[in-house]
C-alpha cells in the first residue's frame, strides 16, 4: 500500500476517541441518553470509520491537507445520517420549501379525515369487490365511479395507477398500430420520465406531429388526418408556457372536427382541477367539468396533483369508450389498490359534500397573506433568542408545484435564517439530517422556511432542531 494511503489511515481516530468527542457535542445529546443508544452510536461509529477506510483505499479523498480538515465534519455528518436513519425507510419530512405539491415529498397530502378512513380500510376487510346487497362479486371501481360522474358531468369513469398509465391505456386501447395526431406545442415531458412521444410508443401508437412549437391551427390537424388516424390527442402543457405569438386549438374545436371525420378526441389534462383557479387569482384554465362538457371522448388527469387525493390516473368520458378501456387486459395490470380507492373516495366525497377547505392542497393554496405573515412572525419570534442564528421575517414566493400553474408565484412570508458560524450549506444539511428531516430553501447566505407548507407540530420540531446548534 502506498505511503499516502497509510498516512490517511493513520489519522483516522479510534472508536473510543470519536465517542468521547461526541459526548461533548450537543448535536449528539439526543442520541446519547441511555445505554441502548450508546451501543447504537458505537456501532454507527464503527460503520462510518469503515466507510472512511474504504474511501481512502479507493482513492476517493482529496489532497492530504483538505482530507485532514474535512475529516471530522465528514465523520459527524455521516454519523448523523446513520443515526437518524430510523427503522423505516419512508419517514416524515417537514416541508419548509413552500412548494405545495412537492413531487419528492409525496405530492398531495390527504385530508386528515380521509387519512383515517384509509387507515381504517387498511386494517379491516371491506366490500372492495363485493356487492353487499346480492352477496355476489362486485367491481372495485363502483366505489368512485358514480362520484366521479357526479363531479365531472361525465357519463362514465374509471381509475388506474397514475395519469401516465391512463394515457398509456387510452393509446393502447384505441391507437395500437395506428396514428395519433398531437400538436408540436403539446409534446410535453413531465417530471423527467413521462414523455408524450414515448408513452405513445409504449402504447403501440404512432405519433403524427402537427403545427409548430408556438402555433397550431385546426387546419393542421385536418390536413394530417389519414386512413391510419385513430385519435386526436390534446395534452395539457402542465409545466411550461409558450408566451408571445401563440395559437392552439381548443378541445371543443377538435371535437367538432372529430365528429365530421368520425374520430375520437382525447385529452390528457395533467393536473386537472374541479375549481377555476381565478378564485385564487390564478390564470384561467379550463376545469375538468368544462373539458368534459366540450364533448371529448375521454379525459384523463392525476389523483395526487390539484385534486388533492392519492396517486391515481382518473379517466372520465363517454360510456362506450370507458367500456372498451375496461375490457383491455392492460387494465388489470394498471389497476389500483384498495387504499388508493379509499383515499380517492374520501377525497371525492369532500368535494361533493362541501369539505374542500379540509383538502390540504386547497387549504395551503388559499391561505391569506395575513395568516402566513403571523405564522412566519411567530416562528421568527420563537427563534430570536437562539444565539447560533440570526433570523428575519421576509416576504417571498411559494409555488404550486406538481406541474400545475408553473407561472404562478404565490406571495408568502418566510422565516430567513443565517448561521452565525459555518456556511448556509452546512445549515441546510444540519436541518435535513436531524431526527426529523427539515427541508428548507437556500437563498444567498440564508436558509428560508416558508410557513405555507408547514403542518401542526412542524414549528416545534424546527425550533428544537435549531436549538441544538447552540452551545
Ligand atoms: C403530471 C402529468 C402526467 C403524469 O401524471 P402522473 O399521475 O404523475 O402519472 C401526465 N401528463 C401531464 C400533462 C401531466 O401534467
Amino acid at each position: 500500500m502506498d505511503q499516502e494511503k497509510q498516512r490517511r489511515l493513520r489519522i483516522l481516530p479510534a472508536v473510543h476517541e470519536v465517542i468521547s468527542r461526541l459526548e461533548q457535542d450537543d448535536e449528539f445529546k439526543p442520541f446519547l441518553t441511555n445505554d441502548r443508544q450508546l451501543s447504537r452510536l458505537t456501532q454507527a461509529v464503527r460503520q462510518v470509520l469503515q466507510k472512511a477506510r474504504e474511501n481512502v483505499q479507493l482513492n476517493l479523498t482529496d489532497s492530504f491537507a483538505a482530507y485532514e480538515v474535512a475529516l471530522w465534519p465528514w465523520l459527524k455528518t455521516q454519523l448523523l445520517q446513520e443515526l437518524t436513519h430510523r427503522e423505516t425507510s419512508l419517514r416524515r419530512v417537514i416541508n419548509g420549501t413552500g412548494v405545495v405539491l412537492h413531487t419528492n415529498c409525496g405530492r398531495a397530502l390527504l385530508a386528515p379525515e380521509v387519512a383515517s378512513f384509509v387507515a381504517e380500510q387498511a386494517g379491516r376487510y371491506s366490500n372492495l369487490e363485493l356487492n353487499i346487497v346480492t352477496g355476489e362479486r362486485g367491481s372495485r371501481y363502483v366505489h368512485v365511479e358514480a362520484l366521479l360522474c357526479h363531479l365531472t358531468g361525465a357519463e362514465a369513469a374509471m381509475v388506474v395507477n397514475n395519469n401516465a398509465a391512463a394515457v398509456l391505456l387510452m393509446m393502447n386501447t384505441f391507437a395500437q398500430g395506428k396514428d395519433v395526431i398531437v400538436s408540436r406545442g403539446e409534446l410535453v415531458e413531465v417530471g423527467g420520465s413521462f414523455r408524450i412521444p414515448e408513452v405513445l410508443k409504449a402504447g403501440g401508437a404512432k405519433l403524427v406531429e402537427v403545427g409548430t412549437t408556438n402555433k397550431t391551427w385546426l387546419r393542421d390537424y385536418e390536413a394530417a388526418i389519414g386512413p391510419e388516424t385513430s385519435v386526436l390527442l390534446k395534452v395539457h402543457t402542465s409545466n411550461y408556457r409558450v408566451e408571445g405569438f401563440t395559437h392552439s386549438v381548443s378541445g371543443a374545436e377538435l371535437v367538432e372536427l372529430g365528429e365530421t371525420r368520425g374520430l375520437p378526441v382525447m385529452e390528457d389534462l395533467g393536473s386537472g382541477s374541479f375549481f377555476d383557479g381565478t378564485i385564487l387569482g390564478f390564470p384561467l384554465e379550463p376545469t375538468i367539468q368544462q373539458t368534459v362538457k366540450a364533448g371529448l371522448s375521454l379525459v384523463s388527469f392525476s389523483g395526487d396533483k390539484l385534486l388533492g387525493g392519492p396517486q391515481a390516473g382518473i379517466i372520465v368520458g363517454k360510456q362506450e369508450y370507458i367500456k372498451r378501456l375496461k375490457a383491455n387486459q392492460l387494465t388489470r395490470a394498471l389497476r389500483v389498490d384498495k387504499l388508493t380507492l379509499a383515499a380517492l373516495e374520501g377525497t371525492l366525497r369532500l368535494y361533493k359534500d362541501g369539505g374542500v377547505e379540509d383538502i390540504p392542497v386547497w387549504r395551503m393554496l388559499s391561505l391569506s397573506l395575513d395568516t402566513l405573515k403571523s405564522a412566519a412572525a411567530e416562528l421568527v419570534e420563537a427563534l430570536q433568542p437562539n444565539s447560533a442564528i440570526s433570523v428575519e421575517l421576509k416576504e417571498d414566493l411559494s409555488q404550486v408545484g406538481g406541474g400545475a400553474w408553473p407561472t404562478v408565484d404565490l406571495p408568502t412570508w418566510v422565516c430567513t435564517i443565517r448561521p452565525i458560524q459555518g456556511s448556509v450549506i452546512e445549515l441546510e444539511s444540519f436541518l435535513r439530517l436531524g431526527p426529523v428531516a427539515i427541508l428548507a430553501r437556500i437563498h444567498k447566505d440564508r436558509v428560508l422556511i416558508d410557513v405555507r407548507t408547514l403542518l401542526s407540530g412542524d414549528r416545534e420540531d424546527i425550533i428544537q432542531r435549531l436549538g441544538q446548534l447552540e452551545s
